[in-house]
C-alpha cells in the first residue's frame, strides 16, 4: 500500500515537473539519492541559506527507486512492518533526534518490546554456545532484575575488567564525534574527509584496525574474538580486523538507549524532502554527469536531461555505473554485502544441539569462522509460542537447503541483498568531498569513516555548508540558524 507521505511526495514531484518554476534563472542544486544523506543535504541547504530570494536555489533530488529512504527501508512479515536496513540510532545521534522532533515523528525504543534486561544472548561457534546468558520469560520485575544482574556477572566472570576498558574506548570515540555538533563559530567547513576527521581527533582510528586499537586499549583476546566480533559481525558483517573508527561506531551501536522511529526510519528522509521545497524525481536513475562550461548535464536512463549548476552525489559510487565527463578518480572501495533474511517460523533446537526451542537465545551471534553460514539470528517478534519472526544476517545468501536445516517450520521467507556499507580496511583512504575541484560534491566520501544514518547526516551538513560558501559565497550562510541548530544544545535531549 502506498503511504500518504509517499503519495504527497509523488504529487509534489509531478506538480513541479509539469509547471516549471517561473524563476528558471535560479541556480539548481541537483542531488542524486534520496536516502538520509540526500534528504538531509536538501534540508541543511534550505535551513542555512540566507541570501537573496532571487538566487535561492532550486533543489532537485533524483531517486532511481519508487520510494525514498535508500538503506532506510521496511519489510512486511506476517502483516507487520520491520526495519529491513538501518534499524537503530544511538542516543547521541543529535541530527536524527533533531529531525525526529522537527518532523513530529515518534520515537520507539526497540528494546521495549521485550525488555533489554530479559533479552538473552548466545555466542555460537558452529558446534556449541561458548557463552549463553540466562533467559527470563517472567513479567516479575524483581526476577527480571535478578536475571539481568546474573547475566552481568556471567559476562564479568568471562571477560573481567576488559569489558570496562571496552566501554572507555567507545566513550572516548563518541566524545570526539560530538565535536561535529559544535557551533559553526568554532567548527570549520571541511573540504576533505581527512581534514574533518583530523579536526575531531578521529583520523588515527581509521588508520589502524579495531583489533589493534582494542589490543592497545588493554582488552583481552577472548573479549575481542568473542563479544566484540559478534557485534561487528551483526552491525557491519565484518570481523574485528575492520578499521578502528567504524569498529568503535559498531560497538557504540550495541549499548543502551538505542532507538528508532515508530513506523520506519525512512520517514526521516520523506519528511525532510517534503519540507525542503524539493522537486523529487522518483524512478529517475542518473547514468551520466558531464561538466559543460557553466553547468553539469545529468542524463537519466529514462532519457531525460537535467541542467544543474551544482551536483551532489548522495549514494556510494562503488557499485555505480555513472559515466563522468571529464572522468573522476576516487580510491577503490569494496562494499560489504549483507543478506538480510526474514523468516516467520520456528528455529530447530536440534540444529544447535538443544532439546527445546526455549533454550535458544533471543539473539544468536557468531564468532569469525568462514564455515559459519550466518552472522546472527535474532527474534524480531514472538507472535505466539509457535509463530516467531526472525531476522538473519549473513554474508552469503541463505539457501533453502540451509534454512531447512536451521528451521523446523517456515511460513514466510523474505530475502534482501544489501550493498550494505564499505568493507572497512585500515588504513582507509578517502575520496574528496569535492570530486572535480568545481561544484561536483560527494556526501558518501565520509562513509569510509563509518556508515550510519547519523554519519550521513553529519557529512551532508558539512557538504551543505561547503556548497553554500563555495558557490553562493560566505554571505549566503545563515549564521543564526547555524548557531541555533547546534543539536547538542538545550532542550534537545529527548526522553528515551
Ligand atoms: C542491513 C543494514 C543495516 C544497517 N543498520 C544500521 C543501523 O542500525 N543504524 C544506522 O545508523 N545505520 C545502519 N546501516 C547503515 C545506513 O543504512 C547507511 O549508512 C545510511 O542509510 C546511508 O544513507 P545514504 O543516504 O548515504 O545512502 P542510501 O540510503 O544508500 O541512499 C542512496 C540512494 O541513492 C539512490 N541511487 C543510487 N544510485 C542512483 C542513481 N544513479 N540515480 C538515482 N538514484 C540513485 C539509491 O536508490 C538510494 O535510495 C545499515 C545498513 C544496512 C544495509
Amino acid at each position: 500500500m502506498i503511504s500518504p507521505l509517499i503519495f504527497s511526495l509523488l504529487i509534489l514531484s509531478q506538480a513541479q515537473e509539469s509547471s516549471p518554476s517561473p524563476a528558471e534563472s535560479k541556480p539548481t542544486v541537483c542531488i542524486i539519492g534520496s536516502g538520509i544523506g540526500g534528504s538531509s543535504l536538501a534540508h541543511f541547504l534550505r535551513h542555512y541559506y540566507n541570501s537573496e530570494e532571487a538566487k535561492r536555489p532550486r533543489i532537485q533530488i533524483f531517486e532511481r527507486n519508487s520510494v525514498v529512504g535508500g538503506r532506510m527501508a521496511t519489510v512486511n512479515v506476517a502483516k507487520e512492518s520491520f526495519e529491513a536496513g538501518a534499524s537503530i540510532l544511538h542516543p547521541k545521534n543529535y541530527h536524527a533526534l533533531n529531525f525526529t522532533k522537527y518532523l513530529n515523528l515518534k520515537l520507539k525504543n526497540p528494546s521495549l518490546s521485550k525488555s533489554k534486561d530479559s533479552l538473552s544472548l548466545g555466542i555460537w561457534n558452529g558446534k556449541k554456545f561458548i557463552l549463553k546468558t540466562f533467559n527470563v520469560n517472567s513479567q516479575n520485575p524483581l526476577l527480571r532484575k535478578m536475571v539481568s544482574l546474573a547475566n552481568s556477572l556471567l559476562i564479568f566472570v568471562r571477560y573481567g575488567f576488559s569489558i570496562l576498558k571496552m566501554d572507555d574506548f567507545v566513550e572516548s570515540a563518541v566524545g570526539k564525534f560530538l565535536k561535529y555538533y559544535e557551533s559553526v563559530e568554532t567548527r570549520p567547513v571541511f573540504e576533505s574527509v581527512d581534514g574533518m576527521l583530523k579536526w575531531a581527533g578521529l583520523y588515527n582510528f581509521t588508520k589502524r584496525s579495531l583489533l589493534e586499537e582494542l589490543t592497545d586499549a588493554g582488552l583481552s583476546y577472548s573479549l575481542i574474538q568473542e563479544l566484540v566480533t559478534v557485534i561487528t559481525r551483526i552491525n557491519y558483517g565484518q570481523s574485528a580486523c575492520m578499521s578502528g573508527l567504524a569498529g568503535a561506531v559498531s560497538l557504540a551501536g550495541s549499548g543502551g538507549g538505542l532507538w528508532s522511529i515508530e513506523g520506519g526510519n525512512w520517514q526521516m528522509a520523506a519528511g525532510l524532502i517534503n519540507r525542503s521545497d524539493v522537486a523529487l524525481h522518483l524512478h529517475e536513475e542518473i547514468k551520466s554527469i558531464s561538466h559543460l562550461t557553466e553547468y553539469y548535464e545529468l542524463n537519466s536512463t529514462t532519457g531525460n536531461t537535467f541542467k544543474c549548476e551544482v551536483t551532489a552525489i548522495a549514494t556510494p559510487l562503488d557499485e555505480e555505473n555513472i559515466q563522468f565527463t571529464p572522468p573522476i578518480s576516487i580510491p577503490e572501495r569494496k562494499l560489504q554485502h549483507t543478506h538480510a533474511t526474514f523468516v516467520r517460523g520456528l528455529l530447530d533446537p536440534a540444529y544447535f544441539g538443544l532439546g527445546d526451542l526455549s533454550e535458544i537465545p533471543d539473539l544468536v551471534g557468531t564468532i569469525e569462522d568462514p564455515e559459519l553460514p550466518f552472522s546472527s539470528i535474532s527474534i524480531l517478534k514472538k507472535n505466539s509460542d509457535k509463530d516467531i519472526t526472525y531476522k538473519i544476517f549473513s554474508r552469503k545468501p541463505m539457501a533453502d537447503t540451509l534454512l531447512y536445516s536451521i528451521f523446523s517450520e517456515r511460513k514466510e521467507t523474505i530475502r534482501i541483498d544489501w550493498g550494505a556499507y564499505p568493507h572497512y580496511q585500515a588504513p582507509e583512504l578517502f575520496a574528496p568531498f569535492i570530486l572535480d575541484g568545481q561544484h561536483l560534491y560527494y556526501v558518501n566520501a565520509f562513509e569510509n569513516a563509518a556508515s550510519t544514518m547519523e554519519t550521513s547526516a553529519v557529512a551532508a551538513e558539512n557538504v551543505a555548508r561547503l556548497i553554500l560558501s563555495r558557490f553562493f559565497g560566505d554571505d549566503s550562510l545563515n549564521f543564526s540558524s547555524l548557531k541555533n541548530s547546534s543539536p547538542a544544545g538545550e532542550g534537545l535531549h529527548l526522553d528515551l
